[in-house]
């Protein structure tokens, strides 16, 4: 199974140094599927870790112990989730390999520094001008152009069409690789659609009834595409400026900063990464792209008292500066396919564009 795909925002996916990108790395890559294949898992119900508290583990001697008929119970056992029974953990080898053929180039388009269009006033009373910093150097850029991701299952029970479906996934909704709150890893396939039965099909045997409050899942995203409300064009900056305007839409009150660390993340103190992501515009400036994740347990905050209240703030802001094109989040009616849909089963279905006609 290969799948080729081509950047419409440059892709970056770490590097032996922090902060370069020196070549498309492998681990990248599966990073982000890994994240989505959790999301999706977490969201149905399935068992999935939390890879930054407990680790999955393979012990054989619980595998042989297990009475389990079903292999996959049997794998649950001998203490691998559902995410690492196909992704791998301590013990356990990936069911997949992923042979990566790399045709793309770093670009030099990415100003090493970007500086948002925005200022304010910080706490010394002087006004500052956010910038964000990337590679100087043109070989440790972001890369662009075409690549070509072979997947190969390792098992005779694992389907790499599944991990296709994944990657069709990403590309319609959301970035590959690092980064993808600095704009970088939106794909397009480059030989058209791949179909995303495969994936929708193997993810119904997943189901189950396992709830998660403080991970990402499919029950607390959202996703959306956004296009400037008049004629003009995005430039770079839109995405910095978007950045920093959501930003500051939790800056009113002191009592809401701990609120805005968690949505927006920080590098003051304890490390938080945002929740909320922005893609570059792409489509010839004419298209961009947010999407995130707001759990149901919140810190504590003055102006935004739950989930919904940090959902809709962001909603307004994008509808009152944007047009927005597609909003998909389940159980909302801000949803613009299937509104106050409380079915992940049919939520899925929809983004793997299975349904288009149905609600068209
Ligand atoms: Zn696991």
């Amino acid at each position: 199974m290969e799948v080729r795909i081509q950047t419409l925002t440059p892709l970056w996916t770490g590097g032996v140094q922090a902060g370069k990108v020196d070549r498309i790395h492998e681990t990248g890559i599966l990073g982000s599927m890994r994240w989505w294949y959790e999301a999706i898992v977490r969201g149905l119900g399935g068992e999935c870790c939390d890879p930054s508290h407990t680790e999955c583990a393979f012990t054989e001697e619980k595998y042989l112990k297990s009475q389990a008929v079903d292999k996959r119970q049997k794998l649950h056992d001998a203490g691998l989730c559902d995410v690492c029974q196909v992704l791998g953990a301590t013990g356990w080898k990936r069911r997949l390999r992923l042979a990566i053929q790399d045709s793309t180039r770093h670009d030099p388009s990415i100003e090493d520094r970007l500086q948002a269009n925005r200022s304010y006033v910080g706490a010394n009373g002087r006004s500052r001008t956010p910038i964000w910093y990337f590679p100087k150097e043109l070989n440790y850029k972001p890369c662009s152009g075409e690549l070509s991701i072979g997947v190969q299952s390792l098992s005779n029970d694992f389907d790499p069409k599944v991990i296709a479906g994944l990657v069709q996934f990403i590309a319609d909704w959301a970035g590959m690789g690092a980064r993808a709150q600095m704009g970088f890893g939106v794909v397009q396939l480059a030989n058209g659609r791949v179909d995303t039965r495969p994936l929708y099909n193997y993810m119904q045997s997943v189901a189950g009834s396992h709830p998660y409050f403080k991970l990402p899942t499919l029950q607390n995203i959202f996703l959306a595409r956004i296009l400037p409300k008049d004629e003009r064009q995005f430039d770079e900056k839109e995405t910095f400026n978007l950045k920093y305007d959501l930003r500051r839409l939790f800056a009113l009150s002191v009592d809401d900063t701990e609120l805005r660390h968690f949505v927006m993340g920080t590098t003051r103190g304890t490390r938080i990464a945002a929740k909320v992501k922005m893609s570059r515009p792409y489509n010839g400036g004419k298209e961009m792209r947010v999407w995130g994740w707001i759990p149901k347990e919140l810190p504590n905050a003055k102006n935004f008292k739950n989930r919904n209240d940090v959902v809709q703030a962001i909603h307004q802001h994008l509808t009152n500066n944007y047009t927005v094109q597609v909003w998909r989040e389940m159980d909302s009616a801000r949803d613009t396919v299937v509104p106050n849909n409380n079915d992940v089963m049919t939520f899925l279905r929809t983004l793997l564009k299975l349904e288009e006609d149905r609600h068209a």
